[in-house]
């Protein structure tokens, strides 16, 4: 990396108050740092205190001098849950009581630039606006998402959509651009869908795709992707939007930057939760690829009956297991217990271990692991492509339905598992991953996971667009 002299760019970077979201876009601040960009994060006040209560970030500015972090409060009440279906409210809240704060910060700061969360593109297009300050928006959301959302509409005028119901689930969308013949509706975000999943958080369509538009307005957009890796939406978005910086899989490039960078870092885990990091003794001890890793992210929800049938299929499959259970995962239904049964507790003490939150990169890259079962949260779904680890795909909302699609037919690094939820289904697809067509997908895996390392090394396609994109910034910053 060439040394830079420290930037008059002034870069305010605000993710949503999410874990999935602050994790790439504080990866995004810390490149930025290593660049000598002054860069200004800008949290809710509730994640940072989690952040600096559960992830090194304390020791950020230490390590990254241009580098700091700001807060503002998201609006609510301390006692709030900010969990299950509630877990979209801190970003509603913000969009509505953070506006005359972002305003302030970007005019008092003298910020030259916003990097801001795609999520909030309304209220930063109008805020950057208003205050004459250049803005590019962020998308935490795998490309391929990012484009189905912007064509919805054009879904609609064709046809294609509403989805009908249950019976129409399998139906072949045939006019999205790039995307032609290959997803089914029930492929199609979430929020498409008639129906919502078990605990799933509110989130009309509508909102959905008027932000996806307002992504037309700033001037330019980053993804945490890589050319190789989603190249028939990225072609088809090139075309709309006219500049496209695809920096990804961010967690690598930061990691392989600072490397080389002169001033050896440390990586930092950007945890909003308590890590229980004696699951990699535990992982120490077991064979070569003989665990599959179960995580369903930050967000997920499900009812006791569905986190049972997983249990049954992962303890019916005899595969070893290490399994994230976080402690607000099951989500409240009428009068019904919500706390993770004690048969299950108990009973996976011989091949399996529960723990409630993990350092899932780490875990992924531990050489006992051979598969991964996920919701295809795109952080978890890159993640898992890094370390070249084949996945079984249980997509709950949002992007994830998308996701899975990529992984299983484009990809075809796993199984896709959408939409059911059985114990006989867990344990077959855990045994055709784990044994039966494990050669098959740990090859097609190892070949995505060298080109994602590819593209973040120097001369690859994401390592010279972070390079452009920071003589960008300079260059809008003036
Ligand atoms: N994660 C983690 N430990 C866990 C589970 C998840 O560090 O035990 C991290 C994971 O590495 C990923 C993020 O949490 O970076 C989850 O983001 P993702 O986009 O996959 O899903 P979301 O939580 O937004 O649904």
């Amino acid at each position: 990396m060439k040394p830079r002299q420290t930037s008059s760019a002034h870069v305010l970077i605000f993710p949503g108050p999410l874990q999935g979201h602050v994790n790439s876009m504080l990866n995004l601040a810390q490149l930025l740092a290593l660049h000598n960009l002054h860069v200004t994060f800008l949290n809710t006040q509730h994640i940072h205190n989690r952040l600096t209560r559960f992830a090194d970030i304390e020791s950020l500015p230490a390590r990254y001098p241009t580098l700091r972090f700001k807060t503002i409060p998201d609006g609510l009440p301390e006692g709030h849950s900010r969990s299950g279906e509630g877990s979209m409210e801190p970003f509603h809240s913000v969009k509505v009581h953070g506006k005359p704060l972002l305003r302030e910060i970007l005019v008092k700061e003298r910020v030259t630039c916003l990097v801001a969360d795609g999520f909030f593109g309304k209220m930063a297009n109008e805020m950057t606006e208003e205050v004459g300050v250049p803005s590019i928006h962020f998308r935490t959301i795998s490309s391929s998402c990012f484009w189905t959302y912007f064509w919805t509409p054009y879904l609609f005028e064709s046809n294609e959509l509403p989805i009908t119901g249950e019976e129409d689930m399998d139906r072949i969308i045939t006019t999205i651009p790039g995307m032609e013949n290959r997803l089914r509706c029930r492929d199609l975000p979430s929020f498409c869908r008639p129906t919502r999943a078990y605990g799933e958080p509110i989130i009309p369509l509508d909102t959905i795709v008027s932000e996806t538009h307002q992504t037309l307005r700033p001037r330019a957009v980053i993804f945490n992707t890589f050319d190789d890796l989603e190249d028939p939406a990225l072609s088809q978005i090139r075309r709309r939007f006219p500049t496209v910086f695809t920096v990804g899989p961010l967690h690598q490039h930061r990691e392989s930057r600072a490397a080389t960078a002169t001033n050896t870092m440390r990586s930092s885990n950007n945890s909003i939760w308590e890590e229980d990091t004696s699951c990699m003794a535990w992982l120490d001890s077991q064979p070569l690829r003989s665990v599959i890793y179960v995580s369903f992210g930050s967000l997920t929800t499900m009812s006791r009956d569905t986190l049972m049938e997983f249990w049954y299929g992962l303890v019916n499959s005899k595969t070893r297991f290490l399994w994230v259970v976080r402690s607000d995962m099951i989500a409240a239904g009428e009068g019904k217990d919500e706390s993770v049964p004690t048969e299950l507790v108990e009973g996976t003490k011989e091949r399996g271990l529960m723990v409630g939150w993990v350092p899932q990169v780490e875990v992924l890259a531990h050489k006992s692991i051979g598969a991964f079962m996920t919701h295809c949260g795109w952080n978890s779904t890159i993640e898992s492509v890094v370390a070249g680890v084949p996945m079984i795909c249980w997509p709950y909302f949002a992007d994830q339905q998308v996701n899975s699609r990529l992984v299983s037919e484009y990809w075809k690094v796993g199984l896709d598992m959408k939409d059911v939820c059985d114990r006989n289904v867990v344990e077959n697809m855990v045994n055709d991953v784990m044994i039966n067509r494990k050669e098959e997908f740990l090859q097609s895996a190892d070949k995505l996971a060298v080109l994602a390392r590819k593209s973040v090394n120097e001369g690859g396609s994401s390592y010279t667009n972070l390079d452009r994109l920071v003589d960008f910034i300079e260059s809008i910053s003036q």
